[in-house]
């Protein structure tokens, strides 16, 4: 059955942190925005959830921080980088309007997002599909069709369809956006919640061939995770994740495994088997595609948040110019600022290095992180601020 179409400035598609800040942005700027998912409004998924600097200041500069905290999510002021027994602890730098990082459960990021879409005005529905798109004469995609729980399909009309549905976007596949790069290397993830863990601030532990850390998180938990490359995963992780969890993260973090040990694990451990990182073409007439839809790296760099955060800002203001000329650019400045992110991340998901190539990496990231942080004060948009 299909009901009848009813047109919007945008439809977004995907509810999540780059969806749901990209039809936030966009009502704020008086668009009326449709946002949908097929999923649930405050639920989990397959992510850890460590911010870095520049995905706190859109928070903050978006006024959704507070809620953040509200929610019970600690602060993070210290990160902690193992290379081996060797530990360099740093500071974080207040300034900005970051005095601290935060790792908010995605149940609570996704929904804090989500509802200061609706604030602004965005009409919010779960439980839809989108499954293909609207055309008009000249091949410009003008809507999409929607289908629910019930398989009642609806055909919604709009000036902009934006996917952010994810790294298996359909609004990607169904506009044919090529391919424009793709990474060399894919990690695989297992990680779960414990209770118990006295680590302060955000952990990162490496040793030559894996990886481990502990991320504070809300209700107390730590969220600990080990990340391989995709030969000791087949080895010693794939169909025994508990096993060979603990294993690496002995070998590893062994501090930090006898916590967990000691420790109550809260829920199941979840596993991201690992996929290579990518960029598609970021918009076309009538389209365009945000956060992992557009361009995902490994998550090796825990960097998928604040770079979803910080390409629906820069989609908002392509989106409120509207020209052609407005998205490519919104795709040059995606790729600009990304691409150092990216080759640093594939770098160190090769899993090739030593110790001092691993530390010689994470400064070359580290740069690439400023880099991003200075584009975003210097390009803030203040009308996309907090009302
Ligand atoms: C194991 C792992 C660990 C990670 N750890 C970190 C980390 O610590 N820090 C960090 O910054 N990043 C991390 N990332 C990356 C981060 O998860 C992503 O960058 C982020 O989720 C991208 O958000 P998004 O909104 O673009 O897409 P998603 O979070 O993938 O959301 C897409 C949404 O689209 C919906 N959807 C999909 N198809 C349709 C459809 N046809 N119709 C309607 N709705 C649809 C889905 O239901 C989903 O809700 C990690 C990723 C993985 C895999």
């Amino acid at each position: 059955m299909s009901s009848p179409t009813r047109r919007y400035d945008a439809i977004v598609v995907g509810a999540r942190c780059g969806g749901a800040a990209t039809a936030m942005l966009l009502s704020r700027q008086g668009m009326r925005v449709l946002l949908v998912d097929r999923g649930a409004h405050g639920t989990e998924t397959l992510s850890t959830h460590a911010l870095m600097r520049g995905g706190v200041l859109q928070l903050a500069r978006w006024g959704v921080l507070p809620r953040i905290v509200a929610a019970g999510t600690p602060a993070v002021r210290r990160t902690s980088f193992h290379y081996g027994a060797e530990e360099i602890a740093i500071a974080l730098r207040p300034g900005d309007g970051v005095d601290a990082l935060y790792a908010p459960r995605r149940s609570v990021l996704d929904a804090v997002l989500a509802d200061a879409a609706a604030d602004a005005g965005a009409e919010l529905r779960y439980g839809e599909t989108l499954v293909d798109l609207l055309r008009d004469d000249e091949a410009r995609v003008s809507g999409a069709i929607m289908l629910d729980a019930l398989g009642n399909r609806r055909e919604v009309a709009a000036g902009l369809v934006v996917g952010a549905d994810g790294i298996g976007s359909a609004v990607a596949r169904l506009v044919g956006a090529p391919l424009l790069r793709q990474a060399r290397h894919a990690t695989a993830t297992v990680f779960g919640y414990w209770s118990g863990i006295a680590a302060e601030g955000y952990h990162w532990h490496y040793e030559p061939g894996a990886s481990a850390g502990a991320i504070p998180t809300n209700a107390g938990l730590h969220c600990v995770f080990v990340s391989v490359p995709p030969e000791r995963y087949l080895a010693d992780l794939r169909g025994m994740p508990m096993d060979g969890f603990h294993k690496v993260l002995r070998e590893v973090a062994p501090g930090l495994a006898a916590q967990a040990a000691q420790g109550r694990r809260v829920g199941p451990l979840s596993v991201f088997a690992g996929r290579r990182g990518f960029f598609r073409r970021a918009a076309g007439p009538g389209w365009a595609l945000v956060g992992d839809a557009g361009y995902f790296k490994d998550p090796l760099t825990a960097h998928g948040i604040t770079d979803a955060l910080r390409d629906a800002e820069l989609l908002a203001q392509a989106a409120l110019r509207d020209m052609p000329a407005a998205f490519a650019e919104y795709e040059a400045r995606r790729d600009d600022l990304s691409l150092p992110l990216f080759e640093a991340t594939d770098a160190i998901a090769a899993f090739d290095w030593d110790l001092p190539r691993l530390q010689a990496l994470h400064k070359q990231l580290n740069e690439a992180m400023k880099r991003e942080v200075a584009w975003m004060l210097a390009h803030a948009a203040p009308a996309l601020e907090a009302a």
